[in-house]
């Protein structure tokens, strides 16, 4: 008789999630890939068996918007922390911000950058670079191998100077992007909306009635010029954050006409609304603002249609002593790194109670992991759990109900707008390339090493870093 195959770990049992369907199946990895996916109860043998019954076993999800504040802002956030608060919340691969200090616009900035967070991330990680408002055409000069996309942000901070106002340089920005490899990506507020209501109104200066002073208006109006200047340079644009039913129902007319814009929904726009404004005060001081309840509808209704392309967390920290300074100056941002799945999953069960488990989860694998991984230059090798593919997984607690308290919280910040809430589900293990770099088995939180690597743009050779200096 035939010894069974050896492997170096077996994952047994548990519901294998893809965005299309959820089977029973154990996982068998080897190094740092899968090796196979086996009927359940296979005889094979491995070095370790890890029993996942019971339990939903996912893609290790793809969080495309983090703001780990590396360099120069690592007061607020460095990579340690945030990548622990990541694999917390089952997210394996990073896509980080260049709004640092200074920002990422050069391919230089992005090799500076690498060799800053190489040895202290337990996810994998790629980088956006930010649109130098000064130099537009140097946006021409980087290609995928440093940035997953080139990012520029409308509005802002009048001393950010990285915030690009002229609406000259945007029409410049899309015909040098023109025929280029990489997407655009926006933080779409005109802030031209901003500056003539502050005139008029004065800055916000409490946080009842905030959405006043940074209105749908100013979302809507760059929605629908970004959505034009796609259409006529042919340029693929990704929307972040759109938080509107006004900015959605644009977006989707334009896809439908065949123009290539693409939107994000964050977990905090599906989580809170205005509503909670005066109550939770500076936790959601957020940039774009919490809209009303129809708007938190109508973002549900993109994600679980598939109309949203991704979701994102736009885990944008800051210590809680800056967030406390009074309205004018409190930034604008939170934690949501460690938070996003658990917040998605509870409110696809509680709000679609037709979906089972298996169901959420799929939506979350859809958009948490295969839709970031193909338009962000990562689907030779994540996003999915399949054979050759890179050994990235959660196991997933469907049922579990939990509480979260400011201990759980991993984020250097400390603190959560999440405090309080009862989530369904959790995250019990979390696995980088075949490694635990998580595991709250026993309820306290246990993190591996931190291995995780710069990705180059797939497809490569799935172990092939872009730096190994
Ligand atoms: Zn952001």
């Amino acid at each position: 008789m035939d010894s069974p195959i050896r492997y170096d770990r077996i994952i047994r049992g548990g519901h294998v999630i893809s965005a299309s369907a959820a089977v029973r199946a154990d996982v068998a990895i080897r190094g740092e890939s899968v090796a196979a996916l086996l009927p359940p109860g296979s005889p094979a043998e491995a070095g370790s068996v890890l029993d996942a019954t019971g339990r939903l076993v996912l893609p290790g999800l793809i969080d495309s918007h983090v703001h780990f504040r590396m360099p120069g802002r690592t007061d607020q956030e460095d990579w340690a922390a945030g990548s622990r608060a990541a694999v917390a919340g089952g997210v394996t691969t990073v896509i980080d911000m260049p709004d640092t200090l200074p920002p990422l616009y050069t391919a230089q900035d992005a090799r500076d950058k690498h060799r800053l967070v190489r040895y202290t991330s337990l996810v994998d990680y790629r980088f956006h670079a930010q649109v130098d408002p000064r130099r537009i055409e140097a946006t021409a000069e980087l290609t995928p191998r440093e940035a997953a996309s080139v990012k520029a942000t409308l509005t802002g901070s009048a001393q950010a100077t990285h915030v690009l106002r002229d609406p000259a340089a945007l029409d410049r920005l899309f015909r040098v992007c023109a025929g280029g490899a990489l997407p655009l990506l926006f933080h779409a507020e005109d802030d031209g909306v901003f500056t003539l209501l502050d005139g008029w109104l004065g800055v916000p200066r409490q946080y009842a009635g905030y959405e006043r002073h940074r209105p749908r208006s100013a979302g809507i109006v760059a929605v629908y010029r970004l959505i034009e200047l796609a259409r006529r340079h042919g340029v693929p644009v990704h929307i972040l954050h759109v938080s509107s039913r006004e900015e959605v129902d644009l977006l989707c007319a334009g896809a439908a006409a065949g123009i290539p814009v693409t939107f994000e929904v964050t977990g905090h726009h599906l989580s809170f609304t205005s509503l909670d404004v005066s109550r939770l005060g500076a936790r959601v001081r957020l940039s774009p603002a919490l809209r009303e309840p129809a708007d938190q509808d109508r973002l549900w209704t993109a994600v679980i249609e598939g109309q949203a392309a991704t979701l994102g967390s736009d885990h944008a920290p800051y210590r809680f002593a800056d967030k406390s300074l009074a309205v004018p100056d409190a930034p604008p941002g939170l934690p949501g790194v460690q938070e996003l799945l658990p917040a998605v999953f509870t409110g696809l069960r509680r709000r679609y109670t037709h979906l089972d488990a298996p169901g959420a989860a799929r939506i979350v694998a859809r958009l948490l992991a295969e839709r970031p991984s193909e338009l962000f230059g990562l689907a030779g090798r994540k996003g999915r759990i399949a054979p050759g593919m890179d050994a990235d997984l959660v196991v997933f607690e469907p049922d579990r109900t939990w509480m979260l308290s400011p201990d759980d919280v991993h984020a250097k910040c400390g603190w959560s707008a999440y405090e309080g809430w009862t989530f369904t589900g959790g995250v019990q293990l979390t696995l980088r390339r075949g490694e635990v770099v998580y595991d709250r088995t026993d309820g306290v939180a246990r993190f591996g090493g931190p291995a995780g690597r710069w990705l180059a743009p797939s497809p490569v050779a799935p172990d092939r870093e872009i730096l190994r200096t």
